[in-house]
This record gives structure tokens, sequence and C-alpha cells, in this order.
């Protein structure tokens, strides 16, 4: 008996990952080794050279942000490139290694090889990024059957977790490092997005960012400069800012610890004092923002707010009271959340992973796209008695469902003109230098004789976002064939082959390996933030776990493991998170 692969749903998120599975009749997210089921998307090198993801790569971040990298998914389908250690990498590669994480995870929890992947991308994520994330995915050895956008996910999980009622509802999902909104059709059985709209450097991440740099100013710094001269300080400030976030989703108030230049939290330093009221003043222009978005949706979808019968809210920084209220009184209803904000995105991967694998107890459920941006040509206009070129026209339009088809007829503008060049761009501008190019090519044959030989160019647009233009020459039926390619700008298949051989060049730390070496950063990190007379203490019990390891005892290694995360966990809890002793 042959047994069908598994493929796992991703979100491949800007702060934080995860992957999960269709599991007999329900979406079931799958753990990483240390038990959690947020990856955050962080990438180090540790001091040895060796490669850290997720949980260990966060943790060298606060004591060593120069050799770490996070957040890179706001730069996928660039060319940004960062230092770690000896190394440069870009966006995918980045993302290629935390999907490799992912994708060993669930090996170990499912015990079988994991090939094929659902991975979620930002609705407002344009072809270039939407590529680059199937490149990370084929990187890190996984065919990316399908990938998806995450407000759909996210109403994927609910729509099958909710009665069949025909609804117009709103997916709010503000994220780590991104900001979507969605306006979504259940109709019949059916899901489909009328629009879609948002920013790609809006999130959580912000808010924490506005934070950082008001306790800076409160100190008479200013965050840009402390950035460049004291990264320690920062990136210890913004773990700090991170916690007292949190804090105020729960309480009026948070204390602040401010640590030295050297990123030192010295006993009885400075420290802040925030009230929630503050906080949200402070991030309010952020928080504004989110409108032009949510009324840009609402106007491509031709609908008022009040047609809006459910607001659905996704994202870890929909947690914050002041999101909640907003989005609450901007459409004078509760928003949805009954769902974990964090884990609904690759719940709902996980059902479409499972619809891809043609389960049959989800075959009822069918899911339709839109493109997230207009597609189109570059053409000329006449303006007065001169012909000129650069204008836009579109094919598709934003917001259209896809899968779709569509063609429009142009025509030459020179006499005995035989060849065109079609250029294909991606945007909303109507000059092309203002729009994404993705590609061109050239029609020939076209029969001598005076200008305004026809032409149809049609655009066929599928769900996973690759284009394919078709240009035919009327007259003579002849027509030219072009297909966006799924690979990223000039990397030719040999160039790939080498980037993936690279990639697996890195020296990764065995899993168990990993947790240790975690475990020390950590009580490291802790170290540096305990009053003097618990150090001591916390000194002995690392000596004793390097001892173990260095003597590669197991049963020594797991008692002085297990006491030593019970000392830490007193201080700052399993998911990050300081508790007072
Ligand atoms: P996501 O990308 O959905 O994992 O969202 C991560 C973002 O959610 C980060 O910016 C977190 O700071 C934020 N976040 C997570 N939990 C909370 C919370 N309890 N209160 C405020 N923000 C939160």
């Amino acid at each position: 008996m042959t047994t069908e692969p598994i493929i796992v749903g991703i979100d491949l998120g800007t702060t934080n990952s995860l992957v999960a599975r269709w599991s007999v009749d329900a979406p079931a997210l799958i753990p990483n080794v240390f038990g959690d089921m947020l990856t955050p998307s962080v990438v180090g090198i540790d001091l040895e050279g060796r490669l850290l993801v997720g949980r260990p790569a966060r943790e060298l971040q606060v004591l060593h942000p120069e050799r770490c990298a996070s957040a890179f998914k706001r730069h996928m389908g660039t060319d940004w490139k960062t230092q770690l250690g000896e190394r440069e990498f870009g966006a995918v590669e980045l993302s290629s290694l935390v999907l490799r994480s992912l994708k060993a995870d669930a090996e170990s929890h499912l015990g079988q090889p994991i090939t094929h992947a659902v991975i979620t991308v930002p609705a407002y994520f344009n072809e270039h990024q939407r590529q680059a994330t199937i490149r990370a995915g084929e990187l890190a050895g996984l065919t990316v059957r399908r990938i998806l956008n995450e407000p759909t996910a996210a109403a994927i999980a609910y729509g099958i977790h909710e009665a069949n009622q025909d609804s117009v509802f709103l997916v709010f999902d503000l994220g780590g490092g991104t900001f979507d909104v969605s306006i979504m059709d259940r109709f019949e059985g059916a899901l489909e997005i009328r629009s879609s709209s948002g920013e790609i450097f809006l999130g959580g991440e912000d808010f924490t960012r506005a934070l950082v740099a008001r306790v800076l100013q409160s100190q008479n710094l200013i965050y840009e400069r402390v950035e460049h001269e004291a990264p320690r300080m920062v990136s210890r400030l913004r773990r700090e800012c991170e916690m007292a976030k949190r804090v105020l989703a729960r309480d009026e108030q948070a204390t602040i610890r401010i640590p030295g230049k050297d990123g030192e939290l010295p006993e009885g330093g400075p420290t802040a004092t925030i009230r929630r009221t503050e906080f949200d003043t402070w991030t309010e222009s952020l928080l504004a923002r989110t409108e032009i978005s949510l009324r840009r949706a609402l106007g491509d979808a031709k609908l008022r707010r009040q047609d809006i019968q459910d607001v659905i809210l996704v994202g870890g920084a929909t947690r914050m009271p002041a999101v909640r209220a907003r989005v609450e009184s901007w459409f004078n209803r509760m928003p949805r959340c009954s769902l974990n904000p964090d884990e609904v995105v690759a719940l709902g991967a996980a059902v479409q992973a499972g619809l891809v694998a043609r389960d049959r107890s989800l075959s009822e459920l069918v899911v339709t796209d839109v493109a997230p941006f207009t597609l189109g040509v570059e053409t000329c206009h006449v303006i007065g008695r001169d012909l000129r070129p650069g204008y836009f026209m579109p094919v598709i339009n934003r917001n259209t469902t896809i899968p779709v088809s569509r063609v429009e007829r142009v025509s030459t503008v020179a006499p005995n003109q035989t060849s065109v060049r079609v250029k294909l761009y991606q945007g909303e501008a109507r000059r092309v230098q203002d729009n994404i190019p993705l590609g061109e090519f050239e029609v020939d044959g076209i029969p001598r004789g005076p200008a305004g030989q026809e032409i149809d160019i049609r655009f066929t647009y599928d769900q996973n976002g690759v284009l394919e233009a078709e240009a035919t020459v009327v007259a003579t039926g002849k027509s030219v064939r072009h297909v966006v390619t799924r690979h990223a700008k000039g990397l030719s298949p040999a160039q790939i082959e080498e980037a993936v051989r690279r990639m697996q060049d890195l020296k990764t730390h065995p899993r168990e390996e990993q947790a240790n070496r975690m475990l020390l950063l950590r009580a490291e990190r802790i170290y540096q933030e305990l009053p003097l007379e618990q150090r001591d203490l916390l000194d002995q019990l690392l000596h004793g776990f390097e001892e173990a390891l260095s003597m590669q005892d197991p049963s020594a290694i797991e008692t002085n493991r297990e006491s030593l995360e019970r000392f830490l966990n007193r201080f700052d809890g399993p998911d990050g998170e300081r508790q007072d002793f």
C-alpha cells in the first residue's frame, strides 16, 4: 500500500512561523523541538559559526543582534542582503532556513519525510514576493503546492468552524510586520475574497518600536543614533518594551527597565513606568493608518462599513485593547476572536493543504482568491500630434477573482511595423515607470501595412500568482507565450542548484544540541538581568550543566538541565514573558 505524502500548511510569518497539518477531520498544529507552536522567524550564526533558527536565535539576538536577522519577510522579493558572521544572506535564504527548521520539526513529529507544503503570504504581496516565497520553499526541499493569502487562510479556518451562513465579512490581520485587510463573501458554502488591501510595513513591531523610541526620548536619546552606536542597548530595550506591550494588553500600566549602553540591566538601574493611555496616545498614528486600507478595501468591494456583518481578528498584535476597541467602534460590532489570532492562519493553511490533497471530507469547501495587484502592459498615448510611450494599460484589474483569463486588444503605431515588444507590469500607477516590471517579450511576423494592425494580449493568472501572457497577431493567428517564471529574477537553474547546495553546506546544530545551546544562551542573558544575590546560584547551575555537557553523560545532562530550567522559569517564563518573584 502506498501512502499519500502529507502536505503541511505553513504560516511563514514576519515574527513567528507555524506549521500545521490536516489530521482526520480537523487541522492540527505541529509543535517544534521545544514543544512550542510558534517558531520565531529569526536566524543567527553563533560565535562558533553555527546556525541557529527560532528560539535559540532569538536568544542570541538579545546579546548579539549583529549576528542575527529577523523580520526579513519584509525584504522578500528585493535584493536586500545582510551579513551574519562570515556570510551574506538574502531574505529568500533566511526564509528557507526557517522553513527547513519547520520541515524538520514536522518530520520528527510525524515520523516521515515532509516534501510538500502550502505556504501563506500576505494578500498584499506582489509577484516577486510570491515567487521569492516559492523559491524559499524549494531551497528548503519543499514543493510548494499552493501559495495562499493569509486572510484567506484565516477565513477558511473560521469558515469550517462556523455554521453555513451566508455573509459578508472582513478579515483584519495585524501581525508582527504586515497589515492585511480582506473583505470576503461566504455564499452557499463558497468563500470568495471581494477585495484586499494592506501595508507591508505596518505591524506589532512598529508599536514596540514606538515605545522604544519614547523611552529613549525620555532619556534624551534618539532612537536612530542609539541603534547605530549602542545596538545592544536597543535590542535589550526592545525586549523590555515587547514585554511591557504585552503587559499593557492586560494591565493599566507596565514598568520598563532601561538598560545601559552595553545592554546590561544593572541592579537598581533606571526604570520607566508607562500607562496604557500613554502607550495608546503614542501609537495612535499607527492605528489610524489601518483606516486607510480599510477604506480602500471597502471602496474596491463597493461596500459601506455597515454592510460588513462580521469582523475576524488575526495576528498577535490584535490582542492590543486599542486595536479591538478601534475595530469595534469603526464597524459598530464586536470583532470575532474565538480562535487564537497567532494560530488561525496556520490552521487555515492546513485546511487548504487537506483540500489540495483532495481530502474528501473537505471537498465541499470552495475557495476562490483575488489578484492582489493590477496586471497590464505598456502602451502609447497620442498627445496632440505626439505619440508618447510609457503608459500602463490594465489587463487584469486588482481584486479580480482568480484564476482568471482576460484579453485586451492593442495595435501597431507605425506603418509597416512588423514587430511589437510586449512589456508586462504590475501596479496601480498610470505610468509604467511607477509600476513593477514583470518581464517582456517580442512578437514579430506582423504583416506589413498601415498602422493599426491588431494584436490580442491575453493574461492568465492562477492561484499561485503565476502569470502567463499570450500575444496573438489577429491577422495571422500566430501567437507567442511568455510565462512570468516562478524563479527569482536572473537566476538560472544551475545557479538555483548551486544555491541549494550552499544552503545544505550550512552547519546546523544537532537538534538536541540546539536545545542545550538555547538554554545556555537564555541563561547567559538572564544572568545579566539578575540581582547580584541570585547570580551565584545561577552560576552554580550553569557550571553543573556545562560540566554535564562536556562529559556527554545523558542522565547528568537531563538532571542538570531540569534544575537550570526550573530556575530560569522562575524568572522568565517559557513563553519569554517575565514572571516576578
Ligand atoms: P504574529 O506575526 O501574528 O505572530 O504577531 C506577532 C506580533 O503580535 C508581535 O508584534 C507581537 O508583539 C504581537 N503580540 C503578540 N502577543 C501580544 C499581546 N499579548 N499584546 C500585544 N501584542 C502582542
